[in-house]
């Protein structure tokens, strides 16, 4: 009887820049779409390639942490293409997975499944598909693309069902296009969050800065490009219905613990004023509103 023959294994290939998932082939791609564009940056040597295999064995795993009831979070270690880290927020009629880095193996697959496995994967733009497909194709779930976006999806799957301005995943988990940084930016409303409170989850469609009191809105980061003003207010039209109180961004920290929606509007307004030139830009220290001592943080 002759020994098994190993199999040839197809790399699936990674752009380390963005972090973009791209199916697998025997040669990589010929260029990264998403780098290309003027919202990222293509290395100043060239375009590079990695592939999930050449990760785990150069040591790259994964790191589940308890974030609050009912919600975990999934960071890559090292971090990859913007470094985000997934959430994963968990209903008794199932878990959404939010913004999962590109990086994926077996033990965080186990951890996810240890906790209910997974009805649907989601993002909040294409910087943060990450490896969408495959944690549908873990766990059945399905995968949901904003359709303004969909063109950015590195990977086509069966299991990509199109959504547009508001859909609510599960009960109490409600996606929410707000527009920006890409035209299907969104963020996910889950409102029994914050012991009840409301909680966004909001990837970089509104960045938390690193003070945790106040948000920001950028069309690209790499390029400190901004947002135009009819993009802000839409972000903030957006969210108008909506109850929340912490909100958390793309990375474990930082995050705004209380007082969300309220620093979300309080710092729309102040960076409309900046971009018209309405804001005197050399204040006295007076003049910045304190939001740290009113804000009722714990
Ligand atoms: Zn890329
Ligand atoms: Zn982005």
């Amino acid at each position: 009887m002759l020994p098994d023959t190993p199999m040839a294994i197809t790399p699936t290939w990674i752009c380390p820049t963005c972090g973009a998932v791209y199916p697998p082939a025997p040669a990589p791609p010929a260029r990264c779409a998403l780098c290309e564009d003027e919202r990222q940056w293509v290395p100043p040597t060239g375009q590079v390639w990695t592939t999930m295999e050449e990760l785990a064995r150069s040591g790259y795993g994964t790191e589940v942490r308890e974030v609050e009831r009912d919600l975990f979070g999934i960071g890559a270690q090292p971090g990859i293409g913007v470094g985000q880290r997934g959430l994963v927020v968990q209903t008794p009629q199932g878990n959404l997975l939010w913004d999962p880095p590109a990086f994926i193996d077996q033990a965080a697959i186990d951890a996810v499944a240890e906790r209910g496995g997974l009805a649907a994967v989601s993002a909040s733009h294409p910087h943060m598909y990450g490896s969408i497909v495959e944690w549908g194709q873990a766990f059945s779930a399905e995968i949901l693309i904003a359709a303004a976006d969909r063109r950015w999806l590195p990977r086509p799957d069966a299991a990509v069902r199109i959504w547009s301005g508001a859909s609510e995943v599960l009960p109490g988990v409600t996606l929410v296009q707000c527009g920006g940084h890409f035209p299907g930016s969104a963020v996910v409303h889950w409102a029994p969050g914050a012991d009840g409170k409301g909680v966004l989850l909001v990837g970089d469609t509104i960045f938390v800065t690193s003070g945790a009191d106040r948000v920001s809105f950028i069309w690209s980061a790499p390029n400190r490009l901004p947002l135009p003003e009819r993009e802000v207010r839409g972000v903030v039209a957006a969210l108008a219905p909506y109850r929340f109180d912490r909100m958390y961004g793309g990375w474990w920290e930082p995050v705004i613990r209380s007082d969300a929606k309220r620093i979300l509007e309080r710092s729309a307004e102040r960076y409309v004023e900046i971009l018209r030139g309405d804001f005197d830009t050399a204040p006295q220290p007076s003049q910045w509103p304190t939001w740290k001592e009113t804000s009722g943080r714990t």
